[in-house]
């Protein structure tokens, strides 16, 4: 696989680098302008911080009366799109955050392979999500909890590490773990 240089930088944080969120202002109803002035951070802050979007959005979409979960793409340091879960409001079964947060970032860089990027969601990603992340051939998925029902990153299958496929993802799980799985068990007993 090749690598992007910057690519590289933002994991190792080895460069100084600015980061000014995208223009288009429907990927950011909470927050607006430079979401870091300064880079690097040490990768595992970025994470965290990334992570943190993604549970904002999570949170917006609880306020829509949709399961919160949260997604975030982001290439180069800089996020592309961020989406929450919309399958009651589309009416749409393949509506999961990471699904739209993929086709909004295909659709902002006009290109469906997303090379390079990361893509952060607050809980692990379930077959369908895992499947189009191999489409999109990123480099790096980020999540929070596990999904014991419906995981497909190690929970109840392995797909992204599957031998047959000759893309691989890097995989960083845990970050913010128990702010994700939390937002996601309070819904749930609030339904109950
Ligand atoms: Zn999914």
């Amino acid at each position: 696989m090749q690598v992007n240089p910057q690519q590289l930088d933002y994991f190792t944080g080895a460069r100084s680098r600015k980061v000014v969120l995208c223009k288009n202002p429907t990927h950011y109803p909470l927050r607006a302008g430079v979401l870091f002035s300064t880079w690097p951070m040490d990768s595992t802050r970025n994470d965290r911080e990334f992570m943190q979007t993604a549970l904002e959005s999570a949170r917006s979409a609880e306020q829509s009366g949709e399961v919160p979960i949260g997604a975030v793409v982001v290439l180069d340091g800089r996020i592309v799109s961020r989406a929450g879960n919309r399958t009651i409001t589309d009416c749409d079964p393949a509506g999961h955050a990471e699904i739209i947060a993929l086709r909004e970032a295909a659709l902002e860089i006009k290109n469906y392979r997303l090379l390079g990027a990361t893509v952060y969601v607050t809980i692990e990603p379930c077959a369908m999500c895992a499947g189009a992340m191999i489409q999109a051939r990123i480099a790096r998925l980020v999540y929070g909890a596990d999904d014991a029902k419906a995981g497909a990153v190690r929970s109840c299958f392995s797909i992204l590490e599957h031998e047959k496929l000759n893309h691989r993802v890097e995989v960083t799980s845990g970050v913010l773990a128990d702010e994700c799985a939390a937002l996601l068990k309070s819904f749930f007993a609030a339904r109950r």
